[in-house]
């Protein structure tokens, strides 16, 4: 049986994720959604509601798990018995880190092989941030991410929360 983690922030988790999570999901048995519990990087959603809304936006895929991990992701794959790690590409100007992440974790577990994939093109120019910063300003982020999403975005930047 074939399990791959996809680690990321998912501050929060957009549309063009569950892109990555539906083709991982066609080519694994087991894809665990992971959320980096990384302390030095100031975050919009607390890791818990990171985890909430990526459950509920991956209720129906089966075979997917979501968790959270510290520390190096390597060790986390190793740990739940991953044989790889799922990383998306939206556009050239991800290749470069993406290569020399891929290439250090070869580094630090060889037996641990990251696969990159590329969503559909409308999605290349999605990001966490660019959500983020239209729902501060109450821009319509509906098609870019799912429902759950849409009204936690809503809850943080209320228009009666100044
Ligand atoms: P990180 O901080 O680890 O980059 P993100 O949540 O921003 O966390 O992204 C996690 C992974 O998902 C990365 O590999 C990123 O390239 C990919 N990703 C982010 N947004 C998209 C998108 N719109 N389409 C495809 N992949 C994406």
């Amino acid at each position: 049986m074939a399990k791959v983690i996809y680690p990321g922030t998912f501050d929060p988790v957009t549309n063009g994720h569950i892109d990555i999570v539906s083709r991982a999901v066609a080519l694994f048995d087991e894809v665990i959604v992971t959320v980096a519990r990384n302390p030095g990087k100031t975050s919009l959603f607390t890791v818990e509601e990171r985890v909430e809304m990526l459950k509920e936006s991956l209720k129906d895929y089966k075979r997917v798990v979501v968790d959270s991990f510290d520390g190096l992701v390597v060790n986390h794959a190793k740990q739940v018995g991953a044989v790889g790690i799922i990383r998306g590409l939206r556009a050239i100007s991800d290749f470069e880190y993406e290569f020399q992440m891929a290439l250090m974790n070869r580094k630090l577990a060889g037996e641990i092989t990251t696969i990159l994939l590329m969503p559909h093109a409308r999605y290349t120019y999605l990001n966490s941030t660019i959500v983020r910063n239209l729902a501060q300003f109450q821009g319509d982020v509906s098609e870019f991410v799912p429902k759950i999403v849409v009204e936690k975005l809503k809850i943080k930047f209320g228009k009666n929360k100044e």
